[in-house]
């Protein structure tokens, strides 16, 4: 998730620590801190909603020597981004700070029975409990620092990078990771610590990167020690880097874009994190268990979204309407809001936004609120104005996103809107056990599924080099694909400024066909679904008018191949789930054309990441 900057050594740790931060800025974050040990021994720790330019303006009266330190630019996930749930969180006694990336999944377990012996919390993260559950522990059994972490994050489930300071050990920083990265630089006398290398380049080329489940103990002085949470030592190679800034910042992605979509199958199980339970085979949100009755007796949905988020919302009326078998309709936020539509409180509006600051789908949110109706938010960003305004809602967790053209939030919204139909059409019960089962465990395959299909990268991009110099492109697809066909033409028009157009299949001879010549590259969904039969004959009309086409097929599909010029394949899934999977190779061509074309892909013309105006 965000940003981790750690430093011991004989230098003064706040500039080092603050332009780690800076280095750290492109990952997008909602508030800053540090806190670093003065030579007195006093802890300090400051911290400040926003940019980390604010923090370093809060901070210009306050005592910032000390040559250790740690410091965090955060991307709220448990608790809106506030001062106070900003990062480093202090243990009770104060002794120990804690700054950490990620998600603990049992959280609210820990900070019952941790609220129960009697500790006292000060913000609503899941971070905190963690620092109150190391110190718990360590004072109960009077242990050291590291045997205490060890034996801490033996009962927590989740992900994290986390690293702490000791106030009674002022010479050391303990750092773990599960699930998150971190890299430690090693310099002469020094330790450096970052979730990415950017923060370390620039003073050492020498570095570890952190094994899955290691603990990295720093300590002035004496070798970097790594041992797992049994207290095993785990043997890291110590290696030496040779890359430069920007390739870091992007992952070794040329663009934000293709690093957001290369992300999906790492975001969809945050997405799920908590929420599909694998041994249990359930699927859980706190939202369906808070709001049962608002939801089972709604008498209609309305879900309202813009752009990308709209595409979204028409899987997800297909979803819902299958598995609750409740009305849905599909609104653009920006029609709805000034059409006074009829709304009742027995309707739930679902309004979808990743940023949740949307203008549109904000003002239609507070219109369909004065009207009486409940409202469930799906953004992406936490605390962010829509999940602020509504009744109840599910954040889709995939982290910040810088790409201007959506892709990971695009995927987090119809898994959350899948987890939503599930969760209640199984509370409802609308939906046979064995489906529901069928469904849930087939949801908690399709990561690996899409990292699968994200092997077609170098495919992709050889065959977009033949499309470049089309004017037009036609999409289609039919039942769940038809949104997927929307969102590809949408992914195209954005980047590559390639006119697109996404239309249901069989609507083709009603109108776009009179377009179709061999200038005009026809994208077909055409996976092996209910409606693949007739998804056929649309290609041979196409194919009859010369034009190439580009189709998306299941693994071992024989017959298309045999007809379209190009074939995609893709892991076979359920019907309802596959535009997790076919949305993946149309993010990707809509990017190699726009690279090939020489575009900005990142921030395409005329086109802003946040929409707040109307
Ligand atoms: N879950 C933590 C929080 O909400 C950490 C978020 C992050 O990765 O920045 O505070």
């Amino acid at each position: 998730m965000c940003g981790i900057v750690g430093y011991i050594g004989k230098k003064g740790a706040y500039n080092i620590l603050i332009k780690g931060l800076k280095r750290l800025e492109y990952r997008g974050y909602d508030s800053a801190g540090v806190a670093m040990i003065n030579s007195n021994g006093a802890l300090n720790v400051y911290k400040t909603k926003g940019k980390v330019c604010e923090l370093e303006n809060y901070v210009k009266d306050k005592d910032i020597t000390g040559n250790i330190g740690i410091a965090h630019t955060r991307w709220a996930t448990h608790g809106e981004p506030s001062s106070q749930n900003a990062h480093p969180h202090y243990s009770e006694s104060r002794n120990l700070a804690i700054i950490h990336n990620g998600i603990i999944e049992n959280y609210a377990d820990l900070k019952k029975k941790l609220q129960e012996k009697g500790v006292h919390f000060r913000s609503d993260t899941d971070t905190e409990v963690l620092v109150q559950l190391i110190e718990y522990i360590q004072l109960q059994k009077k242990l050291d620092l590291l045997t205490a972490v060890q034996y801490a994050l033996r009962e927590v489930i989740g992900a994290y990078a986390i690293a702490l300071l000791d106030k009674t050990n002022p010479n050391q920083i303990i750092a773990a990771r599960k699930q998150s990265p971190l890299v430690v630089g090693i310099g002469k006398d020094e330790f450096f610590l970052g979730s990415d290398a950017s923060p370390i380049v620039e003073y050492t080329d020498k570095v570890v990167y952190l094994e899955d489940g290691a603990i990295a103990v720093m300590r002035l002085g004496e070798e970097l020690k790594i041992v797992n949470i049994l207290n095993h030592k785990m043997d890291t190679p110590v290696q030496t880097i040779d890359i430069n800034l920007g390739q870091i910042e992007k992952g070794g992605f040329p663009h934000f874009m293709l690093k957001e979509i290369f992300e999906q199958p790492e975001c969809i199980t945050n997405c799920m994190r908590g929420r599909v339970n694998t041994s249990a085979n359930n699927v859980t949100l706190s939202a369906v268990i808070d709001y049962k009755k608002q939801l089972v007796n709604a008498k209609r949905f309305i879900i309202v979204a813009c752009g990308t988020s709209w595409h979204a919302g028409l899987i997800g009326k297909q979803i819902l309407e299958s598995l609750c078998r409740k009305p849905v309709d599909v609104e653009y936020a920006s029609e709805f809001r000034y059409r006074n539509p009829v709304l009742t409180k027995d309707d739930v509006v679902i309004a979808i936004s990743q940023s949740g600051e949307t203008a549109d789908t904000l003002a239609a949110v507070n219109m369909a609120k004065e009207k009486g109706a409940f409202i469930y938010g799906i953004c992406n960003a936490i605390g962010s104005s829509i999940p602020r305004s509504t009744d109840t809602g599910s954040y889709i967790h995939v982290g910040p996103e810088i790409g201007v053209a959506s892709t990971k939030a695009f995927t987090g919204q119809v898994t959350v809107l899948t987890m939503l139909a599930l969760a209640l059409a199984n509370v409802m019960g609308t939906i046979e056990e064995k489906k529901y089962l069928e469904i849930v465990k087939e949801l908690s395959l399709i990561p690996d599924k899409m990292k699968e299909v994200l092997n077609l990268n170098d495919k992709i991009e050889s065959l977009s080099r033949a499309f470049t110099y089309a004017h037009n492109f036609l999409y289609l697809g039919r039942g769940f694909s038809y949104p997927v066909a929307l969102e590809g033409a949408l992914k195209l028009k954005e980047i590559s400024y390639i006119h697109a157009e996404g239309y249901p299949a069989a609507e083709m001879k009603h109108g776009p066909i009179a377009l179709i010549d061999s200038d005009m590259p026809v994208v077909v969904v055409a996976t092996h679904n209910a409606l693949y039969e007739k998804v056929i004959s649309n290609i041979q009309e196409i194919k009859a008018r010369n034009a190439r086409v580009i189709a998306l097929v299941t693994k071992g599909d024989k017959t298309i191949s045999k007809i379209a010029d190009q074939v995609i394949e893709l892991p076979a899934t359920i019907e309802c789930l596959e535009p997790l999977l076919s949305t993946i190779p149309l993010q990707l061509l809509a990017y190699h054309i726009a690279v090939c074309k020489g575009k900005n892909v990142d921030q395409p013309r005329n086109l802003a990441k946040s929409v707040t105006v109307e």
